[in-house]
């Protein structure tokens, strides 16, 4: 398949060709396919599931149900069991710190996170053993980005209740070894959370295969709607799972004085689900399997080599993250540049890169930055993106020197 082909099904692209959108680990666009079966579904099958006897409402369910199924597969899941809909990779960590580890925490556990996570995959942890006392160990990484491993497998004991880590890092781009810190966390029998938002789009997962516990990505970075997500749940630990938001639709036997819940995943969703979000969010699974994603996430990684190469030529510009496993996300801080001037500037360019901090506060402290520019790669991207992002940070330099 060529870049054109895969431009050709984002119709963000044809209502704007000049469009160089490197925005991509915040959100991608959405194909036509995504688009369409959400249409369809409000236009000629909308209906509430789960309740409902009438055909309309039987397919809905269906449907609904079957996305968990196709997700599954896609990720590598035994089953559709295993699969709960959530609002994001966001609400997945939550859902984990709050309904499955906290009552398990007290005061000499412990819970392994790395300076470079998310906030959505930092504050949960760090929140759930302030209220506890258990300890939140933070790993650092090297000068490159990568995790400082030796350290990392020291924070991790006896009393380690959880390690929570990104596949790929948002703002630096590292791939992080998911197996190696696997190995280590069942080595003391703990849990690991896998924040896959990053990866999902682009990496197999094949969770059962490399013992993931839990894993979670959004629906709006693999190409579906914002407001979807997952939250996978190993067999080890689906009875584990608790409650988390409650209401309708996830019980079994509600009494005066006590209620008796459903098991996981129909004890996550309570209320009236994202029935079309969920149906595009596996429209985008049905997209994906259909693509060469490896063909795919190559050719967008050997763009941002290139990228890199020509962005460390410029005088004071230095590039946040290095590591010898890195994704096509790239992350760089011009000498006397804001980042949001920077940003600003390329969108005068007709280039669209996201500056700040990208919710990684403790990061960015730790490196003593304010901030970076970040420009994401993927599949519609194209060599002559990449150059005319090299081009344009070359002007912004001689401008601004
Ligand atoms: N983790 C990582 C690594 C992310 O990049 C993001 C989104 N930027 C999130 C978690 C949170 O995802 P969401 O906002 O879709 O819940």
């Amino acid at each position: 398949m060529t870049e054109t082909d895969i431009r050709g099904d984002f119709p963000i692209f044809s209502q704007d060709p000049a469009l160089v959108y490197l925005d991509n680990a915040a959100t991608t666009q959405r194909p036509e396919i995504v688009l369409k079966a959400m249409d369809t579904f409000y236009r000629k099958g909308n209906a509430n599931i789960h309740r409902g006897v009438y055909d309309l409402s039987a397919r809905a369910t269906d449907h609904y149900e079957r996305a968990r199924h196709t997700i599954a597969g896609f990720i590598g899941a035994r089953s559709g069991e295993n699969i709960g809909f959530t609002s994001g990779t966001t609400e997945s960590v939550n859902i984990i710190a709050r309904s499955f580890l906290a009552g398990r925490l007290s005061e000499g556990d412990n819970v392994v996170v790395n300076i470079a996570e998310h906030h959505a995959n930092f504050i949960p942890w760090q929140q759930v053993c302030l209220e506890t006392g258990a300890e939140l160990r933070v790993a650092s990484i090297d000068e490159t980005g990568a995790l400082n491993m030796t350290e990392f497998a020291n924070l991790i004991d006896e009393r380690t209740r959880m390690i929570a880590v990104a596949h790929i890092s948002n703002t630096l781009g590292t791939i992080h070894p998911i197996d190696e810190i696997i190995a280590l966390a069942h080595a003391v029998n703990a849990p690991v959370f896998i924040d896959a938002a990053q990866s999902a789009a682009l990496y197999p997962l094949d969770v059962e295969k490399r013992h993931i516990d839990f894993l979670a990505f959004s629906g709006h970075k693999i190409f579906g709607p914002f407001g979807t997500g997952i939250l996978y749940v190993s067999d080890k630990y689906r009875d584990q799972v608790g409650p988390y938001s409650v209401g309708g639709g996830m019980i079994r036997d509600v009494g005066r004085n006590a209620t008796v819940f459903q098991s996981f995943p129909g004890n996550l969703e309570a209320g009236t689900a994202n029935i079309a979000g969920v149906i595009g969010m596996e429209a985008a699974v049905v997209y994906l399997q259909g693509l060469d994603r490896n063909m795919l996430r190559e050719k967008a990684d050997a763009i941002a080599v290139e990228v890199r190469k020509g962005l460390s030529g410029i005088p004071g510009l230095h590039l946040i993250g290095q590591a010898s496993n890195i994704s096509s996300i790239i992350s760089f801080d011009l000498e006397g540049v804001h980042p949001h001037d920077a940003a600003t500037f390329l969108n005068a360019e007709g280039i669209a890169v996201r500056a700040g901090m990208h919710c990684t506060q403790p990061l960015l402290d730790s490196l003593g930055l304010a901030g970076t520019v970040r420009a994401s790669f993927t599949i519609y991207n194209t060599v002559e993106e990449g150059e005319k992002l090299v081009e344009a940070v070359k002007k912004l330099h001689n401008f601004w020197a």
